[in-house]
């Protein structure tokens, strides 16, 4: 059985105190905590092979390259891809969904042309789509939330016509937790030949992905999600469709020849990973990802499926709680409001006693116009909280609103 407790001293920042209070950090939506063995694999990088990749024949330049390389073999095994061309290293989600939807639009849409996403995303799953259809004359259509936190699938049926080229959703909704019915998107997609981008922001770190056997055309994630380092993400893509795709940027690494006449294009990964890349950063990933498959994905699943019951029993008990996102089946993330408390005030009290949440939009200001809301607070776990933050966070919140009402 897999030592929670004992996981917890592999985070050094875990032992630290906020206004002489132990650190209760329940903000892991918004980024994790790095585990030593991450933050050892960059120390070692820049301590003793520091160099660039792809470039130099000498020793610590292989090194640096045999390292990068590893990591994204890792990668490939950890969602299953076929093969590790199909790891394309990007900054982030952010990123990866603006190098799709400027490579992708850019070969498939034609004007009148759409594209499907939900009220559900995240900012960073809008406003590339929105780019790139005043790029190229399309449009965008959302399949609407309903009351409990779900997609109203009904709606999708509906949206999909002749003209739409991809549908892009997230796996798990970082404000409100749900975790979507993926394999019914992608087989209502397939069945009209529509490919699907799937934000895995939140649920790489949640739960076990398998590219090849869900059928995933494209997904993308962040490191800093998944106790890597920030600035650095992945894109995956099925090998046929990334190679008919343009290259995003160009410049070095990413050519095969370059001449005023004519230029032409590596193949995958390096089209689309022009410049130097962030080589600590993929390092730190390729160590992130090994020490999250040592614990096992699946035993976090259930860690943090046993704290989000615990955290929300509790939650209820509390007179004037209301949990926005209520979906049956959700990832470890909890936003709610009491009374008419703004989220604001009760995240401030809450920092005070050391606890660490969220509050706001969460880059998800179309699902606060959905509810009428303001904002949410929004406590959202990893696998190195426990019950006793649990316990610490819910009586930091009784006494957050005694003080407040
Ligand atoms: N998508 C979802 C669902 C997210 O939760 C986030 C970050 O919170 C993002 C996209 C954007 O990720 P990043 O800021 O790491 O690019």
């Amino acid at each position: 059985m897999t030592d929670f407790e004992k996981i917890r001293n592999d985070f050094p920042i875990l032992s630290e105190h906020i206004y002489g209070k132990p650190l209760v950090y329940l903000d892991n939506g918004a980024t994790t905590q790095k585990p030593a063995a991450v933050i050892n694999a960059i120390k070692e990088y820049y301590e003793s092979y520091n160099s660039n990749v792809h470039r130099g024949v000498h020793f610590l330049s292989q090194k640096a390259t045999d390292a990068e390389e590893a990591a994204r073999s890792g990668v490939q095994r950890f969602i299953n891809a076929a093969h590790s061309s199909e790891i394309i290293f990007t900054k982030g989600t952010t990123d990866a969904i603006n190098l799709l939807a400027y490579s992708f639009c850019k070969k498939h849409m034609q004007p009148g042309d759409e594209l499907i996403i939900t009220e559900m995303e995240h900012h960073s799953n809008i406003v590339p789509w929105q780019i790139a259809c005043e790029d190229r004359g399309g449009s965008l259509k959302v399949i609407p939330l309903k009351d409990d936190g779900t997609l109203d699938l009904a709606v999708l049926e509906k949206l999909i016509s002749p003209r739409t080229r991809l549908i892009a959703f997230t796996w798990v909704s970082n404000t409100l937790g749900t975790v979507n019915p993926v394999a019914d998107i992608i087989s209502l997609a397939h069945s009209h030949n529509i490919p699907v981008m799937i934000d895995a922001a939140q649920a790489i770190q949640h739960m076990a992905i398998d590219v090849q056997a869900s059928d995933i055309d494209f997904l993308v994630f962040s490191g800093h999600k998944i106790y890597a380092p920030t600035g650095i993400g992945v894109l995956y893509g099925k090998h046929a469709l990334l190679s008919e795709l343009p290259p995003y940027q160009g410049g070095g690494s990413m050519i095969k020849s370059v001449s005023f006449n004519e230029t032409t294009y590596a193949d995958l990964p390096f089209r689309f990973e022009a410049g130097t890349p962030n080589i600590a950063g993929i390092i730190g990933l390729g160590a992130a990802i090994k020490y999250v498959s040592e614990i096992g994905i699946n035993n976090i699943a259930a860690h943090e499926a046993e704290l989000l019951d615990y955290a929300e029993s509790e939650l209820k008990q509390i007179p004037g709680i209301r949990i926005v996102g209520t979906a049956p089946h959700k990832a470890a993330t909890i936003s709610f409001l009491v009374g008419d408390i703004h989220p604001y005030d009760i995240g401030e009290l809450l920092d005070k006693q050391g606890v660490a949440v969220r509050t706001g939009h969460h880059c998800c200001q179309p699902i606060m116009d959905r509810y009428a809301i303001p904002g949410t607070v929004r406590a959202s776990f990893s696998f190195y909280n426990n019950k006793a933050d649990v316990d610490t966070f819910i009586a930091a919140l009784k006494k957050a609103i005694s003080m407040l009402v």
